[in-house]
């Protein structure tokens, strides 16, 4: 009983196919069927007739079981059974068993429906047409010979043979039934706690970006707030110092600083494209100076590799457009940068071209090709990759983190523009930009060579703008150094600079006296900015009724100056603060009679 049952549990094991479990099944149940069948025609005394056949039988589905263990081809052994029960058993069966008037129609209607459960794919429909040909040849013969059909001895047989077949059937097909269920049972309880298992680690997956994305912005405006310091400091140095070696250091410092500012901003992009967080924010901007920008911030990097960086540019290029100005510097810049970066000799192409689509529509397009290392072809699937970096072993010595290009394509994604990129190791590479844009004024913007310059760039040279003896301004931050920056900055401007470190004490400073201007951190302890300027926007604002307050941020995040000027500040600051920057925003908002202009 042990042994049977261990044999049951190895032809039923999960591990097998459905299809397999159930051949193993059918092949046991018509096993003993028959045995019961054989002993069952013994008490009717049909045993002589269908001894041998039945016998016959019972070997060919222990074989087949064979084969469907063994050499494991259920598929074989399920053509085999269905092929020998439905042409050799059973038209013997009929002929034997008493023809129409036993219960053979039901034994053929049970053999037929096997095939069904059995074979697979095409073979199921040959032996279903190869079925109907069969009982039109056995009744057609029983009609027109019944002499060949061999009768039951008595009605009696005949309806105890209907009984017993008419059991078999259900009890077969019952069994087959539960064995399915309780399969589709297992599965569907399987795939239940499957999906409940996916979203447990969904959520912990989201959980685990949001994090990331929370840690990564909170790092990008904790590296800031030195980098400021660093920064203006810096400023002040190139600003005071006389020695040209102090100079020159100051200078590897800016240029330090301005690679982690931008290292920081990679991060962040690549966080956001990762959260599906990116946004672009059109506004109305004048394509010359963003052409003149990245050409001028390039041109000097090529330089100092011995490149040439050429630019060419169609003189009809409307002059003023609507796009996200900022991002498309972006993908200039990264595109020029790389060429810069993967070039050791030759020249450097930048190329702006323009194509009219519809009225007010025009394609941008963005040519940056150069003479360098080129990208094989197997890696130039990848480079727009989050991270991916081409030909790692060669490039170890170039700086990067695989960032640029992924940001870049995402970039142009959001604007439905393309990227598309040639390359031959060796020879060079040319990435072309489509960017679509709307057309605000088609004057074009003529020839821009001569107007070719950078902006004027704080130094040793340096002089303040304006000087404001008779301004007076608060400056908001919790980070002392900030305030320190700003004062030594502003140093000969002669402005009046009160300084606060907390939220609280700059209310009172603000109800106590005039300010012309105000600037406010954002990210402060106790009360930070927004609150501190929600505050003094409820309270009556006295002296400072009309006082502009601009807001501070190591918020790096694109956009953001939008949300602070829906709430209220007349400005935005982003850290590291410029001198020059700085300058700007003061000129802009104090009352034009305290500004004096340098001369
Ligand atoms: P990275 O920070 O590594 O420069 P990018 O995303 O900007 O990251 O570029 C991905 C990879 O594409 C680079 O590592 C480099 O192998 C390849 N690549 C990009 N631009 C060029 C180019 N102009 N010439 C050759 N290879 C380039």
């Amino acid at each position: 009983m042990k042994k049977i049952k261990q044999l049951l549990k190895y032809l039923t094991r999960e591990q097998l196919s459905t299809q397999h479990r159930l051949v193993n099944i059918i092949l046991m149940v018509g096993t003993v069927t028959l045995f019961i069948a054989l002993i069952f025609d013994f008490l009717i005394g049909t045993f002589g007739r269908t001894f041998w056949i039945m016998s016959l039988l019972i070997l060919c589905f222990m074989f087949s079981l064979y084969l469907a263990n063994v050499w494991n081809k259920p598929g074989a052994a399920g053509i085999i059974l269905s092929v020998s029960a439905n042409y050799i058993l059973m038209p013997v069966l009929f002929f034997a068993e008493g023809g129409k008037e036993s219960a053979m129609p039901i034994w053929l209607s049970l053999s037929g429906l096997f095939v069904w459960l059995l074979v697979e794919g095409w073979p199921i429909y040959v032996i279903y047409l190869g079925n109907i040909a069969l009982y039109v040849t056995l009744f057609m013969l029983e009609y027109y010979h019944p002499e060949t059909v061999n009768r039951m001895s008595d009605r009696k047989a005949e309806f105890t043979d209907y009984i017993f077949g008419m059991s078999a059937m259900v009890l077969i097909f019952g069994i087959i039934f539960k064995f399915q269920n309780r399969i589709f049972e297992n599965r569907r309880k399987e795939l239940e706690e499957k999906e409940s298992e996916l979203t447990r680690m969904n959520l912990d997956l989201e959980k685990a970006n949001e994090a990331k994305s929370i840690f990564l912005a909170r790092m990008s405006h904790e590296i800031r707030t030195p980098i400021n310091a660093i920064v203006g400091m810096n400023e002040m140095i190139l600003r005071e110092g006389r020695d040209e070696n102090i100079i020159s250091y100051a200078n590897s410092i800016e240029a330090a600083s301005n690679t982690l500012l931008s290292l920081i901003n990679d991060i962040l992009d690549s966080s956001k494209i990762e959260s599906g967080l990116m946004k672009v924010f059109p506004e109305e901007y004048e394509i010359q100076p963003v052409i003149n920008d990245c050409y001028m911030l390039l041109d000097s990097r090529a330089k100092g590799k011995g490149l040439k960086l050429k630019l060419e540019y169609n003189e009809k290029i409307p002059s003023i457009l609507l796009g996200d100005q900022l991002r498309i510097r972006q993908i200039i810049t990264n595109l020029l940068t790389n060429a810069v970066k993967y070039t050791d000799k030759g020249s450097i192409t930048f190329d702006v071209e323009y194509v009219k689509k519809e009225d007010t529509r025009i394609d941008l397009i963005i040519r940056v090709s150069d003479t360098g290392r080129g990208i094989s072809e197997e890696d130039i699937g990848n480079i727009f990759d989050l991270f991916s970096r081409a030909d790692e072993r060669q490039n170890r010595n170039i700086e990067g983190t695989g960032l640029g290009l992924a940001i870049t394509k995402q970039l142009i994604d959001l604007m439905n523009g393309s990227i598309s990129v040639k390359s031959e190791p060796g020879v060079g590479s040319e990435f072309t930009a489509v960017i679509p844009q709307t057309v605000i004024s088609s004057e074009p913007i003529g020839n821009i060579r001569d107007k070719l310059g950078s902006k004027q760039k704080s130094g040793q040279n340096y002089r303040e703008r304006f000087t404001a003896p008779d301004a007076r301004i608060l400056v908001v931050d919790d980070v002392l150094v900030n305030l320190q920056i700003i004062r030594l900055l502003l140093k000969n401007t002669g402005i009046v600079i009160d300084t606060a470190e907390r939220g609280k004490k700059a209310i009172e400073m603000y109800e106590k006296e005039h300010y012309d201007l105000i600037f406010l951190d954002h990210m402060m302890p106790e009360m930070d900015g927004i609150e501190v300027f929600d505050y003094i926007k409820k309270t009556d604002r006295y002296i400072n009724e009309r006082t502009p307050v601009v807001v501070l941020t190591a918020n790096a995040i694109q956009g953001a100056d939008k949300e602070y000027m829906a709430i209220g500040f007349s400005d935005y600051l982003s850290k590291p603060v410029q001198g020059e920057e700085l300058e700007h925003v003061i000129e802009k908002f104090l009352p034009e009679d305290k500004i004096r202009l340098a001369e």
